[in-house]
């Protein structure tokens, strides 16, 4: 707030943009997903997370997540500048 962003003369059309795929943070190692129903769903299908704690959906490209991995993905750590 405060910082004026230029609006005009930068149209950007949204309907060209991909959103990226929805990720969501488990408990479990067992995953089910029908895509959220309606016109977007699927086949509710079963997954099991991998051993990085990660699954993906086929068919919405949903990501899972398991809580304790979600770090890595929500709280990356800054890395200090002028260190290696
Ligand atoms: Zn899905």
């Amino acid at each position: 707030m405060g910082k004026a962003v230029p609006t005009s003369g930068f149209q950007v059309l949204m309907s060209d943009i991909i959103p990226p795929p929805e990720v969501i943070y488990v408990d479990s190692h067992k995953v089910a997903c029908n895509g959220g129903g309606g016109a977007l769903g699927h086949p509710l299908t079963y997954y099991e997370l991998g051993e990085d704690g990660t699954a993906e959906c086929g068919y919405c490209d949903r990501k899972f997540v398991h809580q304790d991995h979600a770090h890595e993905y929500v709280d990356p750590s800054p890395r200090p500048e002028g260190e290696h």
